[in-house]
Formats: structure tokens, sequence, C-alpha cells
């Protein structure tokens, strides 16, 4: 099947992590040349982890598909090592170049300079709003502290979507191998372009106030969206802008405000990843010393399985192996007790959580990852242990989201449950929740492990001899 002749030179547009056909540099540099071809390529190396977010990035694709058919063309989706199917599929169709945006994680980055040795690969746009070859210091350099990143980016103009989506699109008889079955989950560039602008026109001026609870839907929701580039970065940072220049006094600029930080972190985590490609499995900041991790299967399985007898931490687990997602406040919570209760390794953590989110993704849940365990940038503070009694009482008082997770707390009344154990034995038994028996008692005691975890960090603080601690 040849293409391109009477319509100039067929391009392919390698399908990465931009699930769109809105604000779309790699398909509207394609499109310039003639006609397209869509291609995603099912990466064996990629299969067999995390399903849930499989199960969204097919549901991704055919909604991409739709849109594609929609516009008389379609997606190709083939199986196999990117290099070899995108240098088969130059030979099959004659197209002369493949277009992707680039990434920024090693393993993407590894991957576009495989293709780029078998195919005159061009790489447009970026999986973020801002281009990190952009973003400098006023030294020329990469940012690496969140703060002044936040403030160079506020200094420009806002970002906003360049390229409307294609009206048409050339057709193509390229075959395509079947999409797999994503189980008929909602997906696709309406439904998130209308999520983020209903949020952006209501929901927007609560957000810095409602985005901690955990019995509440406070957030946007698009993260997974974002993640695979199915809503543009831009399309979202502009949404942020407006709903912010529409804000009628100071007050209701502090959600948008709020929430265009959210995003910056994004971005930000994006960029060091880019930057610093070690970090993705070390420390951004080698000259740190990490503490000296506990082995403790027994521990760790009991955090994976939201068993360890402190409520809010074994309700975020539990959620997060049901849904694939679970709010930032849950996030940090479930990792803090992790890193600093249990004082396991925050590596398992990061793969847990990415085995699992629907949103995973390499940048911001390294970067989150590495923030909580303080070994990262802007890290928190090595003295912040966030303790799980209070954080439920803060961001979940009633109990509600405790509750909805762990059945066995269904009776127990508000002011014990997030601390079950202190409640007295035969009021457990006529609440239906005796410790140790129905819900695990506390697997470590909060003020001991704390101390433990408090000396362990100040005795790894101690910076090598010769380290410094700047990057
Ligand atoms: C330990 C840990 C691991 C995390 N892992 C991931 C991950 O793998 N993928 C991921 O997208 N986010 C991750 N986050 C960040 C954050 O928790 C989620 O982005 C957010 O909860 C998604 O919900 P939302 O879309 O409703 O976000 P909103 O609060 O509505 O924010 C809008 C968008 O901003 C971005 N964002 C918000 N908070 C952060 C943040 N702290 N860091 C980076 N980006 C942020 C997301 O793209 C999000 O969709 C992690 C946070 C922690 C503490």
């Amino acid at each position: 099947m040849r293409h391109g002749r009477a319509d100039g030179p067929a391009c392919l547009w390698w399908v990465r992590r931009d699930l769109r056909l809105h604000d779309n540099p790699a398909l509207a540099a394609a499109q310039k040349l003639g006609t397209v071809i869509p291609v995603f390529v099912l990466d064996p190396a990629l299969q067999g982890r995390a399903p849930r977010r499989t199960a969204f990035l097919f549901a991704s694709l055919r909604a991409l598909d739709g849109e594609l058919r929609a516009r008389g063309s379609s997606l190709v989706v083939r199986r196999g090592p990117p290099p070899e199917v995108l240098a088969r599929l130059l030979a099959e169709t004659g197209a002369r170049c493949v277009f992707a945006h680039a990434d920024v994680s090693p393993f993407a980055r590894r991957r576009e300079s495989e293709v780029a040795q078998r195919v005159p690969l061009q790489l447009v746009g970026w999986p973020t709003a801002y281009s990190p070859l952009e973003a400098r210091t006023s030294e020329g350099r990469p940012f690496t502290v969140f703060g002044a990143f936040r403030r160079w980016a506020r200094s420009q103009p806002c970002p906003h979507p360049t390229l409307p989506p294609p009206e048409r699109l050339r057709p193509h008889e390229v075959p395509s191998e079947p999409l797999p079955d994503a189980g008929g989950l909602p997906a696709g560039e309406q439904a998130a372009l209308e999520r983020a602008r209903q949020f952006a026109q209501g929901p927007i001026y609560d957000y810095h106030t409602l985005r901690d609870r955990l019995d509440r839907v406070g957030t946007s929701r698009l993260s997974a969206d974002l993640r695979f580039g199915v809503l543009s970065p831009r399309a979202a940072m502009e949404l942020g802008c407006r709903a912010l220049e529409a804000a009628p006094t100071a007050q209701y600029r502090e959600g948008p405000s709020r929430w265009l930080d959210e995003l910056l972190w994004r971005e930000f985590f994006a960029h060091i990843l880019f930057h610093h490609p070690h970090s993705r499995r070390e420390p951004l900041r080698p000259q740190l010393r990490e503490p000296v991790w506990e082995e403790d299967d027994r521990l760790y399985r009991a955090w994976c399985e939201g068993l360890t007898g402190y409520p809010v931490v074994d309700a975020a687990m539990r959620e997060l192996v049901a849904t694939g997602w679970i709010c930032n406040r849950a996030r940090m919570v479930a990792a803090s007790f992790l890193v600093k209760n249990l004082l396991l390794d925050w590596r398992l953590g990061e793969r847990f959580f990415m085995d699992h989110l629907v949103d995973g993704d390499p940048a911001s849940n390294g970067g989150n990852w590495q923030w909580v365990a303080g070994v990262g940038t802007d890290a928190a503070p090595y003295f912040r242990v966030f303790n799980p009694v209070l954080q439920g009482r803060r961001f979940d008082p009633d109990g509600t989201y405790v509750r909805r997770w762990l059945p066995e707390l269904a009776w127990v009344p508000a002011p014990y449950v997030h601390a079950p154990w202190t409640l007295p034995r035969d009021d457990q038994i006529a609440h239906r929740c005796r410790v140790g028996r129905d819900y695990p008692a506390p697997v470590v005691d909060l003020a001991e492990s704390r101390r433990r975890a408090l000396e362990r960090y100040r005795a790894a603080a101690r910076p090598k001899r010769g380290g410094k601690l700047e990057l």
C-alpha cells in the first residue's frame, strides 16, 4: 500500500503520549507535508504492567481512532519493538518520515534514539506546556528549585493551545491490527476537554479549600488525561489562566492560582527527569546519603494490602488497588507512612504506585516520592512525618472516607474512627470492630517509629566527604 504521489509525501505520526487531535504539534507538522498515517506501536516491553493504566490507554486509543475516522483517517495499530515496526511501515507505505513529540523519561528517550537510527524521525513538541529546553534560570541553567521555576513560569505569557484539531485528514488504507478491548471505559479528548472546561467554570474556585479533603471530590481528576496527552497541557493551563482572570476578587483567585501551581509541579518534575535522568531510580541529589532502609517484607505487604492498622493509610491503599486513583493527600499520607514510619525504601512504594496508578507517570511519581522521602528537589524537610491519625481527623472529619474503603469500621463512632485501638474493648465489641481480629492492630507505634526515622535521617544527613549539597 503506497501513499503520497498525488497528495505529497506521506508521513507517519508516531502517536506516543499525545492521544489527541487538538493542539498537537507533531500531527500538525506531519500534516503540512501531505498524507498522515497515524500509528500506535504496542511495545511488548511495556505490556503486562499496570492493568488499569493499560485499560485507560486502550480506551483512549479507541477514542482517538473514532476522532480520526470522523475526519476520514484511522489509527494504525501494530505490535512489536518501535524501531522495527516503524521501519517496516515506512517500507510498506512508502512514507518518507516519522513525526512524534519528544519525551522526557530515560526509557522513552532511549526508544527515540533507537527509532532515529532506523527511520528519519522528527521530534516536534513535548508532553509539557513548556519545553524543558527553554525553561532556564537567569544563568541559563535548568531549574532545580520549584519556587524559582514557578516564578519563571508565572512571568511568561500563559501557554495556550495554538493548534486547532484538523477538520479533515487525508484517508489512507494501511491495515491495522485490532485494538485490544478496553472494557468500555469512558475516555477521549472530547470528554477530557469537557470535564476540564466544567471544572474551570466552577469547582476550580473551591480548589484551594477542597483539594486536600479525602471525603469530598475537590480536584479535576484530569491526571490520566494529562499523563497520556488526551488533554493538551497548554489547553489545561489556558483554562486555569482564564479562570484566574475571571475571578471577581482576590479570594476567588486562590483556587485557580493553586491549580495552576499544581500543573506547574507536573511541568517541573518532567523537566527534572529530562535533565537528570538518573533521578528515575536514584535520588536527584546524589551527594545526599539516604537513611539506612529497613527490609521487612511483612510490613511492606501490610502497607500494600491496606492492613497497617492506620485507617487513612489503609483506606488509601485499598482505594488505590481497587480503582487506580487516589487524591494527592492520600498519596502523601500513604507514602510518608511507608518511608518514615515503616522506614522502607521509597523505591518500593514508587514501584507499587507505578503498578497501580491509572495516571502513573515516571516523572511525577518519582518526583513526588523523592519529595516525600526527602531525597529530591525541594524535598520535604526530613522531620516532616505525617501523623495519619491527625491527617485523618483533619481531612476526613466524620470518617466518611475511611468507612467507604474499610467496611470493618462501618460502626465505629467518628471520634475513634481514625484510631480504633483507642476504643475501649467493650465498645469495640459493641461496634463490631475488635482490633486485632476484625481490623488489624497498628503495625508500628507512631511516636517510636517517628523517633527512629528522625535518628536515621539525621545520621544520613551528614554530607559525604567533599560532597556539595548543590546541584
Ligand atoms: C507519592 C505521590 C505519587 C504521585 N504520583 C503521581 C503520578 O504517577 N502521576 C501523576 O500525574 N501525579 C502523581 N502525583 C501527583 C498528584 O497526586 C496527582 O497528580 C493528583 O492527585 C491527580 O489528581 P487530579 O487530576 O484531580 O489533580 P488536580 O489537583 O486537579 O491537579 C491538576 C493536575 O496537576 C498535576 N498535579 C497535581 N498535583 C501534582 C503533583 N504533586 N505533582 C505533579 N503533578 C501534579 C496533575 O497532572 C493533575 O491532574 C503523585 C503524588 C504523590 C504524593
